[in-house]
């Protein structure tokens, strides 16, 4: 079979450039936080994934086995994921800065900024359907200035570096763990991200047929 009559092509072509863009990060001596750390934290998931899910920064799970979410906020966002009968490897799963900020704490703008460029490149590769930021720091990227206890759980069309996106602010899995109020937040909110999914998918078509009769 030739290359370009390959099912599976376009999934392969997506895996290969996010394997090339890891590569390119680990030898980008230029990025911040790297400085007493033992892994990047690239990110995980399905190059073909509808849901990206853009956290914070790795803690200290995450630096020692180099894969995001795999602490205890990581082990609420598994279980949110399954309320929704998704598996966690068919989501993409990042974060704002792929080093782990020393103590754990908050990323800084201009390593935020520093990462950016990385971060645009994986969600423009993987193309999903909904971004859900996880916390203020990925919120802030595409919803500058406004307050998370208001827009939680909110879906917003965003014009992205020219691009539509659609964003689902939510809070931190971490913010959860430390409050009750905030758990049943989160909660209600995963439970809506099938139906929003839905929604998208369903308008897709309507803009096809749309571009389809100016042909
Ligand atoms: N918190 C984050 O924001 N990201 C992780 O990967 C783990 C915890």
């Amino acid at each position: 079979m030739s290359v370009t009559s390959c099912p599976n092509k376009k999934s392969v072509d997506k895996k290969e450039q996010l394997i090339a863009l890891k590569k390119k990060m680990q030898g980008d001596k230029s990025l911040p936080l790297r400085q007493g750390t033992t892994n990047l934290v690239f990110g995980e998931g399905s190059p073909n994934a509808e849901m990206f899910f853009l956290g914070e920064g790795p803690g200290y799970h995450e630096d020692r086995l180099g894969r995001p979410f795999v602490g205890n906020a990581g082990m609420l966002l598994n279980k949110l994921l399954q309320s929704i009968k998704v598996e966690r490897r068919d989501v993409f799963i990042t974060n704002v800065v792929c080093f782990r900020p020393p103590e754990n704490r908050d990323p800084l703008p201009e390593e935020i900024a520093a990462f950016q460029p990385y971060i645009d490149e994986i969600i423009s590769t993987v193309g999903p359907k909904v971004i859900v930021t996880l916390g203020r720091f990925s919120m802030g990227k595409f919803l500058p200035n406004v307050r998370i206890s208001s827009v939680h759980g909110k879906v917003f069309k965003v014009n992205y570096g020219g691009k539509e996106v659609t964003v689902v602010p939510m809070f931190h899995p971490a913010a959860a763990l430390r409050r009750n109020d905030v758990m049943i937040m989160i909660k209600n909110d995963f439970l809506r991200l099938p139906e929003i999914i839905k929604k998208i998918k369903s308008e897709k078509p309507k803009i096809e047929a749309k571009q389809m009769s100016l042909v």
